[in-house]
C-alpha cells in the first residue's frame, strides 16, 4: 500500500514536471544594422549560441566591415567562399530571377548614391545615375562550386535577404538542440519557432506604415514573417519622399503605390527577399508572382490605406483593435 502511495507521489511530481513551462530566456542586442531581440524557451545555452551565430553572420556577410567575405568579393580579391555564404548567394540569386530582377544583390551602388548607407541623403543627376546603373545586374553573377563569378565593379550587397537566412539558421539551431519554441524579431524580420510554450500559435502584430502601433495581427507557428515598408527609412526633399527601398530598373526609390509588404512563409530568406522585390514590384506584378508560386503569403497595405492579403492566410489574419474599418479584401488564386 505504501509503495502505491509512494509511486503516486513520483507520478503526480513527474507531472507536474512535465507542465512545468520552460523557462523563457531573452536577449536583445544590436546586429546588421537592427535592434534584435531574442526570445528561447528552455535550454539557455541555446540562447548564447543564437547571439553567436548571428554575429558570426553579420561579420562574414557584412558589405562594409572589411574582414567579411562580401568585403573580400568587392575590393576584386579571389575569395574562398565559406559554404554558407555561398549557398545564401546562391538562394539570393534564384530570388532575383524569380521577381525578375525587383530584388537585385548588385544594386548597392545605388543604395549610396542616394546616401542611405551613411544618412547624408542626395538626390543623384540623371547621368550619375544611368551610370552606376552600368554596374548593376544580377544576371552576371553566379556562384559554381563555392567560387563567385562576378564582372569587375559589380558590388554585391546581400543586405535584403540576411536577416531571412538568420531566420532560417536560427531556427534550424533551435531543432538541433530540441528547442521547440522560440521567437526572434531581427528588425522588420520575425522567426517563429513551434508554437508558443502552450502549444497555441504565436501572435505577431504587423505594423502600421502610416502609425506607431500594429494594424493586424497573424497567427504563426514555424514561419517567418518579414515586412519591408518606405517607412523604415527614408528622407524628403522638395515635398518627394525617398525610401531606403531601390528600384533596380530606374535606379531611383521604388514608387510602386505600397506603403508596406509582410511576407509570410517558412523559408525566412525567401521571404526576407521577396518583401524588399514585391514592394518595388507593386499589388499587380506581386499578385502574378504568388499566383505563379507556393510557400509564402502576402499582407499588402496601399499608400491608399487599403489592405489585400492573399488566402492562405485567410484564417490566420485579423485587423487589430482600433483598425477594423480598414477595407480588407482577399485575394485568390483563380
Ligand atoms: P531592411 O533590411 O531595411 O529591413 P529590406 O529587407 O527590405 O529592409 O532590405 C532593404 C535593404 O536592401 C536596403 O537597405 C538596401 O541596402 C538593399 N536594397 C534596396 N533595394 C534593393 C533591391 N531592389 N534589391 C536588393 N537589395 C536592395
Ligand atoms: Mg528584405
Amino acid at each position: 500500500m505504501r509503495r502505491v502511495a509512494a509511486l503516486a507521489a513520483s507520478l503526480a511530481l513527474l507531472l507536474a514536471a512535465c507542465s512545468q513551462p520552460p523557462e523563457r530566456h531573452t536577449a536583445t542586442i544590436f546586429a546588421m544594422d537592427t535592434v534584435m531581440e531574442l526570445t528561447v524557451y528552455g535550454d539557455e545555452s541555446v540562447l548564447e549560441d543564437a547571439q553567436d551565430m548571428i554575429y558570426e553572420l553579420e561579420s562574414r556577410l557584412s558589405v562594409t566591415g572589411p574582414e567579411s567575405e562580401i568585403y573580400a568579393l568587392n575590393s576584386g580579391a579571389s575569395v574562398d567562399l565559406s559554404d554558407d555564404t555561398a549557398a545564401l548567394l546562391d538562394s539570393a540569386l534564384q530570388i532575383c530571377a524569380m521577381t525578375d530582377g525587383a530584388l537585385d544583390i548588385t544594386v548597392y551602388p545605388l543604395v549610396m548614391a542616394w546616401g542611405f548607407t551613411t544618412g547624408d541623403y542626395r538626390v543623384p543627376e540623371e547621368d550619375e545615375i544611368s551610370g552606376l546603373l552600368e554596374n548593376v545586374g544580377y544576371d552576371a553573377v553566379s556562384v559554381t562550386d563555392g567560387a563567385v563569378t562576378a564582372p569587375p565593379g559589380v558590388t554585391l550587397d546581400l543586405g535584403a535577404v540576411a536577416k531571412g537566412w538568420a531566420g532560417d539558421k536560427l531556427a534550424a539551431l533551435l531543432a538541433e538542440r530540441g528547442v521547440e519554441s522560440g521567437l526572434f524579431s531581427l528588425g522588420g524580420n520575425i522567426q517563429a519557432v513551434g508554437n508558443n510554450p502552450d502549444g497555441s500559435p504565436w501572435r505577431v502584430g504587423i505594423r502600421d506604415p502610416f502609425g506607431d502601433s500594429y494594424f493586424a495581427v497573424v497567427q504563426a507557428s514555424d514561419a517567418a514573417i518579414v515586412t519591408s515598408g518606405g517607412y523604415e527609412r527614408y528622407f524628403q526633399q522638395d515635398g518627394v519622399t525617398y525610401c531606403h527601398i531601390i528600384d533596380p530598373s530606374t535606379g531611383r526609390p521604388a514608387v510602386s503605390g505600397l506603403a508596406s509588404v509582410t511576407v509570410i512563409g517558412g523559408q525566412g530568406v525567401l521571404c526576407d527577399g521577396l518583401s524588399t522585390a514585391i514592394y518595388v514590384m507593386g499589388l499587380d506584378r506581386a499578385v502574378d508572382l504568388w499566383r505563379e508560386n507556393t510557400g509564402f503569403d502576402i499582407v499588402f497595405v496601399t499608400d491608399s490605406r487599403e489592405v489585400y492579403i492573399t488566402e492562405g492566410i485567410e484564417d490566420s489574419f485579423s485587423l487589430a483593435d482600433g483598425y477594423e474599418d480598414m477595407e480588407l479584401k482577399v485575394i485568390r488564386r483563380a
